[in-house]
C-alpha cells in the first residue's frame, strides 16, 4: 500500500484509530479499483477509468472485475468511445460482471449524460457524481478520492459492518456511517479507511468474523470479540450445547435462540407495543421447566410457520429465522439473562412479564 498517510502524533488516539494504525502497517494489498487507479498517470483517464470499474465492480468478484475492465479499456478509453459503442457489444464485453445488462445501460446513459452536461469530463463533485445512473455515495466517494485526490470516506457494507463492530459508530445503513464519519474521524484517515476495512472485511472481520485470523493486538481490544467471547464463556458456564432443529431432546431445561433480522424493522409486540428492532442478531432465553412441558416441544412450537402469537418472541420470529439453538437441562433461564445484560444491549420487557428480568431478549450487531 502506498499513500501520504503517516503515522504519528499517537498520543489520545482513540481505539479505532489504534486498529486503523495497525491494519495501515500490517495491511499490504489493494482492492482492485485502488490497482487500477495507481496504473493510470493522467488525472481525466483515471477519473474516468475509476468511475467505469466501480460500476462494474458492484456485487462482482474482484477478479472478475480486474479481468472485465481489462478487456473493456482496450476498447473503450474516453466517454466519446462509451458514446459510440453499441449496448449488446457493451454488454458482452463487461460479462460476467453482477446485473451486466443493468451496468451496460447505466454506463451508456453515464456517458450521455458526461457528455451534454460536463462536456465529456468527469465531474469533481460528489454532488455531480451522485447523479449519475449506477453511481451511490459508495462509488462517488471512491471517485473522489482515487481519481481526484480530494477529501471523500468511502463507505460499503464492510466499512459499515467493521466500524460499527469496533463501536466507533451506531449506524443502521453506509450512508448514516459515512456522515458519523464525516463528523468524528480525522481527516488523516478519510482516504485510507475503504481500502484498509474492505481488505480486512473480506479476509477476516467477514460478515462471519475469522477472530482466530485476527491480529492480536486487535483482538485484544475488539469490542466484538468480547462481546462474542463472553457469549462463549456463558454457554460453557452454564453446560449449554448446541443442537439442531431436529435433534431437540424431550427433556426439560432452558434454551437460546439465536434469531437472525436481515433488516431493521418497527415490530409490534404484546400490548400493541412498538419498537424498532436493527439488523442484526438476537439472542432469546427461554424455558421448559413445567410438569407438562419439555424443551422439544417448546422450541417446536417457536419453530412452527403457524405461531398462536402467544409469547413476545413469536412477533419477532415473524420476521427473522431462529439459526442457532443452545440448551441445557439446569433451570437457569433469569441467572443468564443477568448476565447477558451486563454486556449486551436489550429490549426492555421483551419475554420477562413472568419474572423480574428487565429482559429476555439480547442484541447483538452483524
Ligand atoms: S476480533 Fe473478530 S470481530 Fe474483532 S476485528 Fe478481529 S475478526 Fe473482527
Amino acid at each position: 500500500m502506498n499513500n501520504s498517510y503517516n503515522i504519528e502524533n499517537r498520543d489520545d488516539i482513540s481505539n479505532f484509530q489504534r486498529f486503523l494504525d495497525i491494519l495501515y502497517k500490517k495491511l499490504n494489498k489493494n482492492p482492485v479499483v485502488e490497482e487500477i487507479s495507481k496504473q493510470v498517470e493522467d488525472a481525466e483517464t483515471k477519473a474516468f477509468k475509476v468511475l467505469i470499474s466501480t460500476v462494474l465492480s458492484a456485487r462482482t468478484k474482484d477478479e472478475t472485475t480486474s479481468e472485465v475492465s481489462e478487456r473493456l479499456f482496450k476498447k473503450i478509453k474516453n466517454i466519446d468511445d462509451l458514446l459510440n459503442i453499441d449496448q449488446n457489444e457493451l454488454e458482452k464485453i463487461i460479462y460476467p460482471v453482477g446485473f451486466y445488462k443493468t451496468k451496460a445501460k447505466y454506463l451508456k446513459d453515464l456517458a450521455k449524460i458526461v457528455k451534454n452536461e460536463y462536456g465529456g469530463k468527469i465531474p469533481n463533485k460528489l454532488e455531480d457524481l451522485i447523479k449519475l445512473p449506477g453511481v451511490g455515495r459508495k462509488t462517488a466517494n471512491l471517485v473522489i478520492t482515487l481519481a481526484f485526490d480530494d477529501y471523500g470516506i468511502c463507505v460499503d457494507t464492510h466499512v459499515h459492518r467493521i466500524c460499527n463492530r469496533w463501536e466507533y459508530v451506531n449506524t443502521e445503513n453506509p450512508d448514516e456511517t459515512e456522515m458519523e464519519l464525516r463528523k468524528k474521524l480525522p481527516k488523516k484517515y478519510w482516504k485510507i479507511i475503504n481500502n484498509l476495512l474492505v481488505v480486512y472485511g473480506r479476509e477476516v472481520c467477514s460478515p462471519i468474523p475469522k477472530c482466530d485470523k485476527c491480529f492480536n493486538e486487535v483482538k485484544e481490544t475488539c469490542p466484538y470479540y468480547e462481546k462474542l467471547r463472553y457469549f462463549s464463556e456463558i454457554l460453557e458456564q452454564y453446560n449449554f450445547k448446541k443442537v439442531s432443529k431436529n435433534k431437540i431432546p424431550e427433556e426439560k431445561g432452558t434454551y437460546i435462540l439465536k434469531i437472525k433480522l436481515n433488516n431493521s424493522k418497527n415490530i409490534t409486540f404484546g400490548k400493541n407495543r412498538i419498537e424498532r428492532f436493527k439488523k442484526g442478531y438476537y439472542f432469546y432465553v427461554g424455558s421448559a421447566m413445567g410438569s407438562s412441558n419439555n424443551l422439544k416441544r417448546r422450541i417446536g412450537r417457536h419453530l412452527r410457520d403457524d405461531k398462536k402469537m402467544h409469547w413476545h418472541i413469536d412477533y419477532l420470529l415473524k420476521h427473522g429465522p431462529i439459526k442457532e439453538i443452545y440448551i441445557s437441562n439446569d433451570p437457569v433461564e433469569c441467572n443468564i439473562s443477568r448476565d447477558l445484560m451486563k454486556m449486551f444491549d436489550f429490549v426492555e420487557g421483551f419475554g420477562s412479564s413472568d419474572c423480574k428480568c428487565k429482559s429476555h431478549l439480547f442484541y447483538l450487531k452483524p
